[in-house]
């Protein structure tokens, strides 16, 4: 049976798992914590994206930065979806406050005043 090869903690060289990210006995990083790209956690940030305006650009921020391919298109759809967002939000506000005046109008033109 072949022996584990045991990592150790650059700093304190304490015995490590292989699938740690960081040591547990002084907290430094040893890896970088992948960025989750499963389909639940997708959904979860276009959602965000979507309802949720400015908080997508939260994630798009970070999955942007990742190196590998996956988490980029997962950043960018997500940036994509957010400004989306902000503009047909702002297009709905809009026409929400020309409708209310138009109304507004019409109030004051049917009353004759
Ligand atoms: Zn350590």
């Amino acid at each position: 049976m072949a022996e584990l090869i045991k990592k150790h903690c650059p700093k304190c060289n304490t015995e490590v798992s292989e699938e740690a990210y960081f040591c547990a006995n002084c907290g430094t990083i040893l890896r970088a914590k992948p960025t989750d790209v499963s389909i639940t956690k997708q959904i979860l940030i276009y959602f965000v994206s979507l309802f949720l305006a400015p908080f997508g650009l939260g994630y798009a921020y970070t999955y942007l930065k990742q190196p590998d391919m996956k988490s980029k298109i997962i950043g960018a759809i997500s940036l994509g979806l957010t400004i989306l967002s902000l503009v047909f939000g702002y297009l709905a506000v809009k026409s929400f406050f020309e409708q209310s005046y138009n109304s507004l109008l019409d109030i004051t033109n049917t009353q004759g005043l």
